[in-house]
């Protein structure tokens, strides 16, 4: 629906903002990312490497309400008035170090992904100091909706089918950007996975971007969200694929429950000490909960990232393999619970 012009920008910078990982030119028309070599103008973005150009008239853009909060901003329900295609406008305040680092992970978003498990980007511009992102409108909202409808009923909170149909997009998407792009979500949690009028559910935000020079600056930026992260992330060892696998497991697990499986470490250090003296958590085999499915959590939440299963792995599992062929009325069902 947007498409590609080319841009004329003005490239004189007032001021840069060298970062370790991250430098970046602002001006009152833009800001251009050097590493990335990637400018945001009032119309639109040039990825100077590739070539390409994503030009957005903001004038074009009509904007509805609120739909959410988040740290980095708040989300809107738009409108791109020329092709009459109902959006949402994520706005992420560029003065705040942190912001842009996931800025610029949301930008690689727009470069080639073309994965119907992912959310949409369309484009992104500059207005007053905001950077405003423009993306597919996910009606529904997140899967954080479910668990607060849900929260109070008896365990299992949730049907193993209707877990199912959520597990299924979120790995095919992940398995996405691990086999294809190469690339750790690092922020799988239930606001990040999104749904559409359709039923479909799809990932959002590609990221917190890089890893964090020290664990302060985890502790200081991050509080609130170090809750999902795995535990060799959390003590500071490599961090690949498979923290994105243990964040999948304890969403599930949340979605099962009705409650997040650390709710009771509400410090960093809680979770260090937490994640230190417990084994992960895992779901009685008290039948409750299918064979299959203990065992399929029980791979996701392994300690030594080494001992989780892939998202290939997961996929072909016996739990998921169950539903193969099933018709599940997975949007009739949320209809029910969500209205
Ligand atoms: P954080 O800022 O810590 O990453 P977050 O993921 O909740 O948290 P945002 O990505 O800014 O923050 O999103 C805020 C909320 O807006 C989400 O929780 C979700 O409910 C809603 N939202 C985000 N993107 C969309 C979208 N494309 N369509 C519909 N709703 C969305
Ligand atoms: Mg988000």
């Amino acid at each position: 629906m947007f498409r590609p012009r080319n841009l004329q920008l003005d490239s004189e910078s007032e001021h840069t903002m060298e970062e370790d990982s991250l430098s970046v030119d602002v001006n009152t028309e833009g800001l251009r990312f050097r590493k990335i070599d990637l400018e945001i103008g009032k119309e639109g973005i040039t990825n100077y490497s590739t070539g390409v150009s994503l030009a957005l008239n903001p004038a074009e853009i009509e904007t509805g309400q609120v739909i959410g909060h988040g740290s980095s901003g708040v989300v809107f329900a738009a409108r791109h008035i020329p092709s009459d295609t109902l959006i949402a406008l994520k706005s992420i305040n560029i003065y705040e170090r942190d912001r842009r680092k996931q800025l610029e992970n949301d930008l690689k978003a727009l470069d080639d992904f073309s994965c119907p498990y992912l959310v949409s980007y369309y484009g992104a511009f500059f207005s007053e100091g905001v950077v405003k992102v423009c993306m597919e409108l996910m009606e529904v909202g997140s899967t954080r909706r479910i668990v607060n409808a849900l929260a109070g009923r008896p365990e299992p909170v949730l049907p193993e089918e209707i877990l199912y149909c959520i597990a299924k997009p979120i790995l095919l998407g992940l398995n996405y950007l691990h086999r294809e792009k190469h690339m750790v979500h690092r922020d799988i949690k239930p606001e990040n996975l999104l749904i559409n009028s359709k039923g479909q559910v799809k990932l959002s935000d590609f990221g917190i971007c890089r890893e964090l020079a020290n664990s302060a600056a985890l502790c200081n930026s991050f509080v609130g969200t170090f809750t999902y992260m795995s535990p060799e992330r959390i003590f500071r060892s490599s961090y690949a694929y498979p923290g994105d696998i243990w964040s999948f497991g304890l969403v599930l697990m949340e979605l099962l429950k009705g409650e997040y499986p650390y709710s009771k470490a509400s410090t960093f250090l809680e979770m260090v000490e937490t994640l230190q003296r417990e084994p992960p958590p895992f779901l009685p085999s008290n039948g409750l909960y299918s064979p299959e499915l203990v065992d399929f959590l029980s791979r996701c939440l392994q300690a030594v990232p080494e001992q989780r299963a892939s998202c290939e792995e997961l996929l072909n599992h016996p739990w998921m393999q169950r539903y193969k062929g099933v018709h599940i009325d997975f949007l009739g069902w949320l209809k029910g619970v969500l209205l």
